[in-house]
């Protein structure tokens, strides 16, 4: 074994091979991959092996789509057989509500070159005779599905890795691993140590463990999952391959192996595995089987494929593997931990092992991942990620596999978590809650006396009407949301101005006053869209996404200097409530001593003021495209600020509006938020942020990228759509169509009740996004014709925010 290298892959799963062999591509030769026993040793030895192209997020079902592509390839240079059988899959429903989902997945598909069908319940069953026709409503067929063999697809990788130069060591297992002063690493074994720059947690049923060893808790659960095989049956014999099976109803998934039929569930009284620690000496074991737990999936599976009842069972599987709480993998960096990486709770091996190891051997050797990947980031999870709320949410997520997520949605699991002093008093409202980071906020506000139940759907829900009202409410009056649940950091120090002017595409605010600051990556693409307040000299309050709190701390801590900044998240130390609307100001006038008038408070101040005895920290800002302010208190006087701004508000007609509304109203204004409009694959000009880029200040981040978008005038562009809708409004992922070509999709839609059309905002290719007539946006598989609103439909001079 080497003792000094430049990375170390803790684990030879599937997924360290791929990591190991994706590290060779990339040209990194003196790297060691370490396993405690035999490659394969984990989840990944006993597994079903299927594979499939089709996520809930389009950026990981790309990422599917080039592992299974990868295959053939990792085959041509390892001389290794993958044990490949591309059998096509079909994805069967057997509800209305599962046939609008297949239609959206197949829209999708359209600009993820994925060759989706949809197809009747007889087509179904002309490619798959064993199933019995009048228990499904329709299906899709998708050609790249089917299974490999485990073993010797992360054999292909190993050899492929060592190919490339990189060693692999067996028996022997990492004991512990310490950091050095610079950031590398001691990897401690149980035959020697190694040193090495890198590490990389590919620990898979034990990475809980291996992150252990620096203190790290990853939000990660086994669960035991069982598949039986069943005995030959004489009837498949010499016919080609079937295909493979998603029965939504059943939440079974089902093959051919061998002769006979491969059949596992996601049974929704799934058991966690090993909850505290794994133990070590597990091995190549097996769980004692419990087909009474799986027996509701496997007798309506015997209805739907009546063949399957006779078969018998010639051998069943239960093995653990593990799950982060939303069922993504956690792949990137950790924050706090330099050189430190984790590609762990990889659930899908199979589909996703290679689009993992690309990705990160990417960011290791590039310092970027080189797609989106916000979806498998490690830092989507803060400290509140827990063991506890891992285990009630990957429970959850693993009886929910097989079931329909719809957009609104809202799950219930390790809920209610965290509450603001409002909370009772909003309850109290009527308010339909939704969880955010595990902190409840409110959607929108049902009538008194009516349940607080928003009803699940694609279409347009019961919250309808009453978003509606909440939305006039703001656009003629004034309301009241609110806004504890964004991200908030502190920047202070001689050096804070520099380094955020560093950091931020914008100029820095004078104090007193706020920036709107898009932040870029070295490659020019937004990683951030930050609100900077200047409260002193030295001293920023900063406004951001709380779901990105990590991710932005990560970056944060990455290009601190050494001395004369400090910057912290303060996200729960200060709660926040916003008032919006033309009445705003008199309302908060009536309680605060300062002249709010815009000749001495105008849109983008920011000051500290006592709002009648709260101290507050007050903005004037808006994201809804009205006169409106935020303002930020201590907790302990959230409850006083929320009963002060409503007696205040009486006599203006206030009313509480909640995230439903809001998202409404910044559709009408165009606005854009991170994580749908604003992501790393945009870059700032093509995302309509190009006022906030100043190319004339000193160097920034990304700065020479983002002038060559500017020149270039990058390959799309943001654009609002007023959709001819029915009675389903765009979500999100839908295609964008102009003439027969479909040219984008959509990051974000819903109705603007105020303008009473309903809209979506995307991206197009440049080629179409200057063109106004001739777009269609697909939604439940139609395509509803949709003209581009060249400005905001909504005060497009943002005069209203600035009166
Ligand atoms: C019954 C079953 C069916 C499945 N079916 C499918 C399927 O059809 N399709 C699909 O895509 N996925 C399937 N999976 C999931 C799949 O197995 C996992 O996604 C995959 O195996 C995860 O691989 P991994 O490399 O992350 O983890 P693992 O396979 O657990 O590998 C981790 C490796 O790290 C080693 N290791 C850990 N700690 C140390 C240490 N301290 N020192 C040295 N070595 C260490 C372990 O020995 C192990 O070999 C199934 C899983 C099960 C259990």
């Amino acid at each position: 074994m080497r003792n000094h290298v430049r990375v170390v892959v803790i684990g030879g799963g599937v997924v360290g091979a791929s990591v190991l062999y994706h590290l060779t591509k990339a040209g990194w030769k003196d790297i060691l991959l370490i396993e405690r026993a035999e490659l394969t040793s984990g989840s990944t030895w006993h597994a079903a092996g299927g594979m499939h192209t089709v996520n809930g997020d389009p950026n990981v079902a790309r990422l599917q789509q080039y592992t299974i592509n990868l295959y053939r390839e990792l085959e041509e240079i390892s001389g290794v057989s993958c044990g490949m059988h591309v059998t096509g899959g079909l994805l069967l429903a057997g509800t209305p509500e599962r046939v609008d989902w297949l239609r959206m997945a197949v829209a999708r598909g359209r600009y993820l070159d994925m060759d989706l069908e949809l197809i009747s319940p007889s087509e179904a069953k002309k490619r798959y005779p064993l199933l019995e026709e009048k228990h499904f409503l329709g299906a899709i067929h998708d050609p790249i599905e089917g299974h490999v063999d485990p073993y010797g697809v992360t054999q292909a990788y190993a050899k492929a890795a060592q190919m490339g130069g990189a060693e692999i060591v067996r028996q022997n297992r990492v004991l512990d691993t310490k950091q050095r002063p610079d950031g590398s690493w001691d990897v401690v074994t149980e035959h020697g140590t190694v040193h090495a720059e890198h590490l990389v947690n590919a620990g898979g049923l034990w990475a809980r463990e291996v992150g252990r060893f620096v203190g790290l808790e990853l939000p990660i659960l086994a669960m035991e999952h069982q598949y039986f095989v069943t005995e030959d049956l004489p009837e498949l014999k010499g016919q080609k391959e079937l295909l493979h099976i998603i029965d939504f109803e059943a939440e079974i998934y089902m093959r051919q192996e061998r002769q006979g039929l491969l059949l596992g569930t996601y049974e929704r009284a799934g058991v966690p595995w090993s909850p505290a620690t794994t133990p070590w000496d597990f091995g190549q074991d097996l769980l004692p089987n419990d087909l009474e737990r799986i027996a509701p999936s496997v007798t309506v599976a015997f209805e739907h494929f009546p063949r399957l009842e006779t078969a018998g069972i010639r051998k069943i599987v239960n093995g653990p593997f593990t799950f982060a709480p939303d069922g993504n993998p956690l792949v990137g960096p950790v924050k706090g931990l330099k050189n430190y990486w984790v590609a762990c709770g990889v659930m899908a091996g199979f589909s996703q092992g290679g689009g993992v190891g690309l990705s990160l051997s990417n960011w290791i050797a590039e310092g970027d991942p080189g797609a989106d990947i916000w979806a498998m980031d490690v830092a989507r999870y803060g400290a509140w990620a827990n063991r506890p709320y891992t285990n009630a949410k990957v429970r959850e997520n693993y009886s929910r596999r097989f079931r329909i997520r719809f957009p609104n949605e809202e799950l219930e699991a390790a809920r209610p978590l965290r509450t603001t002093p409002i909370y009772e008093t909003l309850r109290e409202e009527n308010a339909v809650f939704g969880d955010y980071c595990t902190l409840e906020h409110a959607l929108w506000f049902a009538p008194k006396g009516a349940p607080a139940v928003e009803n699940a759907t694609f279409r347009r829900s019961n919250a309808h009407a009453h978003v509606a009202a909440e939305c006039r409410a703001v656009r003629e009056g004034c309301g009241l949301i609110e806004i504890s649940n964004y991200g908030k950091f502190e920047v202070q120090g001689p050096g804070a101005a520099a380094w955020l002017s560093q950091l931020m595409t914008c100029r820095m605010p004078a104090v007193g006053r706020i920036a709107l600051a898009p932040m870029l990556n070295e490659r020019g693409r937004l990683i951030g869209d930050f609100t900077l307040c200047r409260l002193a000299e030295d001293h920023f309050f900063v406004v951001g996404t709380y779901a990105a709190e990590v991710f932005y701390l990560r970056w944060f801590e990455r290009q601190l200097p050494p001395s004369g900044v400090s910057v912290r998240s303060c996200a729960m130390e200060y709660l926040g409530l916003s008032v919006a609307g033309p009445k705003s100001r008199e309302l908060l006038q009536a309680l605060v001593d300062q002249n709010l008038s815009t000749a001495v408070f105008p849109f983008l101040s920011f000051a500290r003021m006592d709002v009648g005895m709260i101290p507050a920290l007050v903005g004037r800002v808006s994201f809804t495209g009205e006169l409106g302010y935020e303002l930020w208190v201590t907790p302990e006087y959230l409850r006083a600020l929320y009963d002060q701004l409503h007696d205040a508000g009486t006599a203006h007609g206030l009313r509480n509006f909640g995230g439903r509304a809001l998202n409404a109203l910044r559709l009408e204004k165009s606005f854009g938020n991170w994580a749908r409009e604003f992501r790393p694959i945009y870059g700032p000009y093509e995302a309509g942020l190009g006022r906030f880029v100043h190319l004339d200040k000193a160097d920034f981040i990304g700065k020479a990228a983002a002038a060559a978008e500017k020149g270039g005038g990058g390959v799309r562009k943001l654009i609002t759509l007023v959709v001819d809708a029915d009675d389903a409004d765009a979500m999100g992922d839908e295609p964008i169509w102009h003439g027969d070509k479909v040219v984008g999709w959509v990051t974000s839609g819903g109705y603007g009740h105020s303008v009473g059309k309903s809209l979506a905002l995307g991206y197009v290719e440049n080629t179409v996004a200057g063109e106004t007539a001739g777009f269609a946006v697909e939604l439940m598989g139609e395509r509803r014709a949709a003209i581009r609103s060249p400005e905001a439909l909504v005060d497009p001079k943002g005069l209203r925010m600035r009166a």
